[in-house]
């Protein structure tokens, strides 16, 4: 069989056909009816929590990992077992399989962040928390100061530079994630 990518073909290389057809599943997954039966199946009254919104109550759901209760937009319905790479012929198969060939027991709601969590955890190999964990830390870090006051409002005195700070405060986030537990 002759592939599809080449010179003088919309795909000049491999991966470019790739791309492409990694968009194209994107798509049949964007609006899969059992992914939007578990959005349905799982949402749930909650109360506004926009303090302009018009209605008392909107459609929300809890998040299957953090357990937070969000507003339905903030939802992603997440594949237990990822779907995974799909960077050559020999992925098809098994990609769509796992991204497709699924149940609502195979699915999971979860809210935005918690989704990028388990990303970038099937992408760089780390925990889900230890994902969950750099996320806090960018998001405190990427406003001017905003490190040196979250670790002040803590009263832990803030070190001399980003990195070192950046360090008291994974130090602290996994401090106060086990005495959550406790
Ligand atoms: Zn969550």
């Amino acid at each position: 069989m002759k592939s599809p990518w080449g010179e003088d073909t919309p795909w000049p290389k491999k991966n470019n056909f790739f791309t492409y057809l990694r968009g194209c599943l994107r798509k049949a997954w964007s609006n899969n009816p059992i992914k939007l039966q578990v959005l349905k199946s799982k949402r749930k009254q909650i109360a506004n929590p926009n303090p302009n919104g018009k209605k008392p109550m909107v459609w929300g759901f809890d998040c299957e990992m953090c357990g937070g209760t969000f507003p339905i937009s903030n939802g992603q319905v997440d594949h237990i077992h990822p779907a995974g790479k799909l960077n050559d012929v020999g992925d098809i198969q098994g990609f769509v399989e796992r991204l497709l060939f699924v149940t609502e027991d195979d699915l999971r709601l979860v809210c935005k962040d918690c989704n990028n969590a388990l990303a970038m955890s099937d992408k760089t190999g780390k925990t889900y928390e230890e994902c969950l964990i750099d996320k806090q830390v960018i998001a405190i870090q990427k406003v001017k100061g905003g490190d040196i006051k979250w670790l002040i409002a803590r009263d832990v005195t803030p070190g001399k530079n980003s990195k070192i700070r950046k360090q008291q405060i994974i130090d602290r986030l996994w401090e106060e994630k086990n005495n959550d537990r406790e």
